[in-house]
């Protein structure tokens, strides 16, 4: 823990502070952020207290109630652009950031989060200026005509509780909805990625966001920031997202003020490979679907089901693409996959890769840690990994692993593969490979699933629904779905 980290933060962020009204806070308490890629030390962090969590709801209620409310939403786009013009300048920062976090390739960060992170503020500002509400008109039995019109409130102070997985993305991903609606928030990043959080509060500052409007604390969960967050009498609404365990968590915490809640759980998702697929797309595509992120995409396909004309020769061309994917440090030319997001992450996915082997899974390929020589031998990485040979019914294929790791099992006919593929107590994402139109069409939709791709993974269209049924979440965000959850709606009803 003495070494200078590889990939250190950028200057700006010796210590991760919080920011509640508009001001840059340190407590008492710090816990250390560490590199995965080395387990080095990255900075100290300052835990927000439920004193600090009840001074930033207070600071976005007088938000709510002074500037901000006062604003037009024309005027708030305005701002959000403002907010991602600086990310833009300080690109690089952020993309330090984020890969010092999560040790991920700088290519990724680059093109997914850190643009993604642009995007979504200008996106939902641009969405929120266009956001209408609804008219109706009727003639009652006595001859009165009544016209009826909606308009759109904020919901409040609104809680948001952030993973580690892809934490700018997610961040304003909520936050650009939330904001363009009028609402104020307090944001917790998760404790193991407070980095790019923290530059996003600057970003807020330097934009001339009003205080109160954006606030970010740092801390854990349960006995930290994110409880006293979910207990605050004075929060309007919750989303989260994170893993289903914590929904639940979390559900029952709001469960007594009845309040909003917006969930985006965990997956265990499908995807089914025809035998009339494009061969190289589909094994490219699974490689894409199991391994990006090191496998620490919500939408990641974990199980997947492989025609069994087919199954053999698939089994093999995934296991010589998946030896060939380089792991690695995040700026090595033509790196796919870095480290895991922490050695306590790392433990969990290791156990699974010991237990699949005590359930009787084949192991394709991997199943272990890679050796390097150098420092990363000290950080979090785990071999990207292919298990054959399970049935349905075990642990590995019916609980979220969240590393790089693929079960593939034969299936013979297209009835069969969709009863297994939603025998899961999930229902994010899938995929369906076929170049056989109908077939696509009649698949996809009888997926148990949110959002269902065809010949393709994680492409999306920002307006969009998005989220998942069972353990995978409650409600839908994207375009207006967002809108919609970030909004209180009232009914006029006018006689005329
Ligand atoms: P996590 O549930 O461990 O933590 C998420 C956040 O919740 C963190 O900020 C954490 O500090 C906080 N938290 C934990 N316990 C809490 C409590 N009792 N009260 C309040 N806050 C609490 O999840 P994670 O490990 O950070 O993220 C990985 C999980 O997120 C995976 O299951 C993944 O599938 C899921 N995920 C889902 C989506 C989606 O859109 N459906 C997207 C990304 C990640």
């Amino acid at each position: 823990m003495t070494q200078a980290p590889r990939f250190g933060l950028p200057r700006t962020l010796a210590s991760l502070r919080n920011y509640v009204d508009g001001q840059f806070v340190e407590t008492g308490k710090t816990f250390d952020n560490v590199s995965p890629l080395d387990g080095t030390l990255l900075a100290k962090v300052h835990e927000a207290d439920a004193a600090l969590v009840d001074r930033a709801v207070k600071a976005a209620r007088k938000a709510l109630n002074g500037p901000w409310g006062a604003m037009s939403v024309q005027e708030r786009a305005q701002l959000l652009y403002k907010v991602a013009d600086v990310i833009e300048r300080r690109f690089d920062e952020f993309v330090a950031a984020e890969v010092a976090d999560t040790g991920r390739p700088i290519a990724q960060a680059r093109a997914l989060d850190i643009y993604r992170g642009m995007a979504n503020l200008r996106t939902f500002a641009d969405l929120g200026k266009v956001a209408n509400g609804e008219y109706f008109e009727t003639r009652l039995a006595n001859g009165q005509d009544l016209m009826n019109y909606t308009v759109r409130k904020p919901l409040g102070v609104v809680a948001s509780i952030c993973p580690w997985n892809l934490p700018l993305l997610s961040m304003t991903w909520k936050a650009g909805p939330a904001l363009i609606c009028g609402n104020t928030m307090v944001v917790k990043p998760s404790e193991e990625t407070p980095s790019s959080a923290t530059l996003l509060a600057e970003a807020f500052d330097e934009a001339g966001v009003p205080p109160g409007v954006f606030n970010l604390v740092h801390g854990f969960g349960p006995g930290s920031a994110g409880e006293a967050m979910t207990q605050h009498p004075g929060v309007d609404a919750v989303t989260f997202t994170g893993e289903s365990r914590t929904g639940a968590a979390i559900m029952k915490a709001v469960a007594d003020g009845v309040k909003d809640i917006s969930f985006e759980l965990g997956g265990k998702n499908g995807a089914i490979v025809f035998e009339d697929c494009d061969f190289d797309k589909a094994v490219d595509g699974i490689v894409k679907s199991s391994f990006t992120n090191s496998g620490q995409v919500c939408l990641c396909s974990e199980r997947v089901f492989v025609q069994r004309s087919i199954f053999d020769r698939f089994v093999a061309a995934l296991k010589a693409r998946t030896e060939a994917l380089s792991i690695g440090w995040p700026d090595e030319e033509g790196v796919f996959m870095g480290s895991l997001i922490s050695h306590e992450h790392r433990d969990k996915v290791l156990s699974y890769y010991r237990l699949a082997v005590e359930e009787g899974a084949t192991v394709v390929t991997g199943g272990g840690v890679p050796k390097f020589g150098d420092a990363r031998d000290n950080g979090a990485f785990v071999q990207p990994t292919i298990w054959t040979g399970l049935p349905d019914t075990a642990r590995c294929m019916r609980e979220e692993v969240f590393g790089p790791v693929c079960h593939l099992s034969p299936f013979d006919t297209e009835e069969e593969v969709i009863a297994r593929v939603n025998d899961t107590a999930y229902g994010l994402a899938g995929c369906v490979w076929t170049t056989n139109l109908s077939r696509a069409h009649r698949v996809s939709r009888q997926f148990h699933a949110g959002i269902v791709w065809i010949n393709t993974w994680f492409s999306r269209d920002l307006r969009t629904p998005f989220g998942g049924s069972k353990l995978s979440g409650i409600g839908r965000e994207g375009g207006r779905y967002s809108l919609d959850f970030y909004s209180e709606t009232t009914n006029i009803c006018v006689a005329i």
